[in-house]
């Protein structure tokens, strides 16, 4: 929570103090982040000393509300001259530095070298420019269609979220989403895929489009770092949305973090009438009892599964397993990256009523997906 994360910063602040002398320098950037200027120091070995003590202060428990709390420290060094004339060059090799620690291992410090710097500078520069194009709206939401696999009918849309690089053109989630995640951009960039995905939904069921069904992607920082039924309230009262029309997909490890968070914001989310999927199932490290611990409707049979049929006798043992488990349990279950005609086959064969691949369509800009695949009712 927000109170015993502000005591947190708190105690942590002031035992950077208790490491420094009193001319030294503190200043918190923002959200986790702190900047130490020491002044006249004689040799770079001297920040040392003062480093060292700075995490073993760092690294005792901090009491908050009657528990103990650990947190580590990852601490990047530059130092003047040599790593930089001007406060920005210094901070920039100091933040540089900082990554090299952190990669390293947590509760650690690094020099700023500048040898070191070339992939960590990609990085930065990566972070500085997702975070601009999040202001920029250089996203894009591409849409990929869910299928009956009887009917062949279109059931509903993945919202999928692409960034559009005046560049690089598009570069896919996996090359971006992984740091936003480390970063906490992830927040702000989901809230504007759930924003822009619904109004999506709103507009074309106006326009006499029938699809009424949405799924989104939710990353752990996203649940767990968020008041998500929150922001869900307002969109659905924004857009004027059914809220049984929008299903939120998980993954596993998100529920494996914080399970009594995760049992309270499910709750929520549930209570509101979200539909509640878990991705990529049968690739993380949940329990099967989750299925019946929380409010689960639907089971995503993760793709690595699917494109073992039909000659992957064990992947196919494990498709059928997963399909015959949720059918007894009453969830719903969808198979994603369907390819071929084979699979589809299969998939009605035990049982299987849903899918979403590339047999029918990669995801697709708004603009395509209303052309080539929606339908007026
Ligand atoms: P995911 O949620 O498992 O999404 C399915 C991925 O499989 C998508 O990749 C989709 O394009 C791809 N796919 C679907 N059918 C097929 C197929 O038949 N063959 C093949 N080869 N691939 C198929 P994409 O769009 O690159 O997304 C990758 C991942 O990025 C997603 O995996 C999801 O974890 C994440 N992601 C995408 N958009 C968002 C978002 O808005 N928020 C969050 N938190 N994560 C997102
Ligand atoms: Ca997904
Ligand atoms: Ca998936």
């Amino acid at each position: 929570g927000h109170d015993a994360g502000d005591n947190l910063l708190t105690s942590i602040t002031l035992r950077i103090q208790q490491s420094l002398r009193r001319t030294d320098t503190i200043a918190r950037l923002g959200g986790d982040e702190f900047a130490i200027i020491l002044e006249n120091i004689h040799l770079p070995e001297d920040v040392v000393s003062v480093t060292k003590s700075l995490l073993e202060n760092l690294g005792k428990p901090v009491q908050i509300h009657q528990r103990d709390v650990y947190v580590g420290a990852s601490i990047g060094i530059s130092v003047f001259p040599d790593d930089g004339e001007d406060f920005g060059n210094l901070l920039k090799h100091a933040d540089i530095a900082m990554y090299r620690a952190k990669e390293t291992g947590r509760n650690t410090f690094q020099f700023y070298a500048a040898e070191m710097s070339a992939a960590a500078i990609r990085r930065m520069e990566l972070e500085n420019s997702l975070r601009n194009a999040i202001e920029m709206e250089q996203l894009v939401v591409y849409y990929q269609p869910k299928y009956d696999l009887k009917s062949r009918e279109v059931l509903g849309m993945e919202a999928l979220v692409r960034w559009d690089h005046p560049e690089k053109g598009i570069i896919p989630p996996d090359e971006f989403i992984p740091l936003a995640e480390e970063t906490g951009l992830i927040v702000k960039l989901g809230e504007w895929v759930i924003k822009k995905s619904c109004q999506q939904l709103k507009h074309w069921q106006q326009a006499g489009y029938a699809i009424n069904n949405l799924s989104i992607n939710v990353s752990p920082r996203q649940f767990h770092e968020q008041d998500l039924a929150g922001l869900f309230e307002k969109v659905m009262s924004e857009t004027g949305l059914d809220a049984q029309h929008i299903e939120i997909e998980l993954t596993e490890s998100t529920l494996v973090q914080n399970q009594v968070n995760a049992r309270e914001v499910l709750r929520q989310l549930h209570a509101m009438g979200l539909r509640i999927a878990m991705d990529d199932f049968g690739t993380g490290y949940a329990s099967l009892s989750y299925l019946k611990d929380f409010p689960i409707h639907t089971v995503k049979v993760d793709k690595s599964f699917i494109w073992g049929i039909p000659t992957d006798k064990q992947n196919m043992a494990i498709v059928r397993a997963i399909i015959g488990l949720t059918s007894e349990m009453s969830l719903s279950v969808i198979a994603e990256g369907v390819e071929t005609e084979e699979q589809i086959e299969f998939l009605k064969d035990v049982g299987c009523h849903q899918g979403q691949g590339y047999y029918w369509s990669k995801p697709v800009s708004a603009l395509e997906f209303e052309r080539d695949i929606l339908k007026k009712s």
